[in-house]
C-alpha cells in the first residue's frame, strides 16, 4: 500500500472542493502517474489558472504556480524555455483552457511544447457561479443559459490534435486508472500531451441540470463512456449518447524547446 501523502501539502487543508466534487480524483491520478514514472518532486512544476480545478496546485506539494485566468499554458512555456530538464504539468479547467485560455492552449499545442496539460472538464465555470463554459452541451443549463445552451461546444480533443499537440488522450474521474495511465502516458511524450479529465460538478452543474448527485454522475460516465477501440467499431446509431475515451493521437515531432535551442545556436548564444 502506497503513501501519497508526501505529494500534498496538509497544512492547506481543508480543501474548498464542495463534497462529491471530482476534482480531487483527478488530482490523485495526477499523484499516481507521478509516482508510477518515478518523476523526481524537486524536478517537477506544476502550473494552473484559475478556477475550481486550478485549485489543486495549492494543495500539491512541488513547485507550484498558480497562475492568472487563462494564462497558464504560457506561464509553463516559460518555465520550460527556463529550464528543459523540469517535467511541467498544467492544471485547467474548461472555462480556463478552451475560453479566456483558448488561444494559449492552440498555440501551446502548435508549438508542440513539452507539457502535460490536463484538462478538467466539468462542463461549467465552477468558481465563478456556474457561468456556461465552451464545453458545455447543447441544452444544458447554466447561469448564463437558464434556459438551456445554445452555442454548441466544441471537442477540446479534437482541437488539440488539429492544432499541432502530439499526445491526445481522454478519460473520465469513473474511470480513475485509465485516467491515470493516459496521463503517464502523456507523461512520457516529448511534446504538448493533452488529456481531457471529465469530471462531475455536482454543484454548479449537476444540481443546475437535475443531474443527480455524485454518485449519479460518476455513473452516467460508466455507462456512456466506451473505450476508443469499441468505439470505433459501434455503429453510427448506436454511438448516440455515448463518446470514447483512450489515446485519440499519438506521433513525433521536434519539441519546441529543442528547435528553440537551434535558433539560440545559430546565433551563437548560450541559453
Ligand atoms: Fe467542484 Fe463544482 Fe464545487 Fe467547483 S463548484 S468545487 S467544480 S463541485
Amino acid at each position: 500500500m502506497r503513501s501519497y501523502d508526501k505529494y500534498f501539502r496538509e497544512n492547506r487543508l481543508p480543501h474548498m472542493w464542495c463534497p462529491g466534487c471530482g476534482n480531487g480524483i483527478v488530482m490523485k491520478a495526477i499523484v499516481q502517474a507521478i509516482e508510477a514514472k518515478n518523476l523526481d518532486q524537486d524536478k517537477t512544476v506544476i502550473v494552473s489558472g484559475i478556477g475550481c480545478s486550478s485549485r489543486a496546485s495549492g494543495y500539491m506539494n512541488f513547485d507550484t504556480l498558480h497562475t492568472a485566468h487563462g494564462r497558464a499554458i504560457p506561464f509553463a512555456t516559460g518555465i520550460k524555455l527556463a529550464n528543459p530538464e523540469l517535467n511541467v504539468i498544467v492544471i485547467t479547467g474548461d472555462g480556463d483552457c478552451t475560453a479566456i485560455g483558448g488561444n494559449h492552449f492552440i498555440h501551446g499545442a502548435r508549438r508542440n511544447v513539452d507539457l502535460t496539460v490536463i484538462l478538467f472538464n466539468n462542463n461549467i465555470y465552477g468558481m465563478t457561479g456556474g457561468q456556461a463554459s465552451p464545453l458545455t452541451p447543447l441544452g444544458k443549463k447554466a447561469t448564463t443559459a437558464p434556459y438551456g445552451s445554445v452555442d454548441r461546444p466544441f471537442d477540446p480533443c479534437h482541437l488539440a490534435e488539429a492544432a499541432g499537440a502530439t499526445y491526445v488522450a481522454r478519460s473520465t474521474a469513473y474511470h480513475v486508472k485509465h485516467l491515470s495511465d493516459m496521463i503517464f502516458q502523456g507523461m512520457g511524450n516529448k511534446g504538448f500531451s493533452f488529456i481531457e479529465a471529465i469530471t462531475q460538478c455536482p454543484i454548479a452543474y449537476g444540481r443546475k441540470n437535475k443531474l443527480g448527485d455524485a454518485p449519479e454522475m460518476l455513473k452516467w460516465m460508466s455507462e456512456t463512456a466506451v473505450m476508443k477501440a469499441a468505439y470505433d467499431k459501434l455503429p453510427e446509431e448506436k454511438r448516440e449518447g455515448k463518446f470514447p475515451i483512450g489515446v485519440f493521437y499519438n506521433s513525433e515531432f521536434t519539441e519546441y524547446t529543442t528547435a528553440y535551442q537551434k535558433v539560440i545556436d545559430l546565433a551563437g548564444g548560450a541559453r
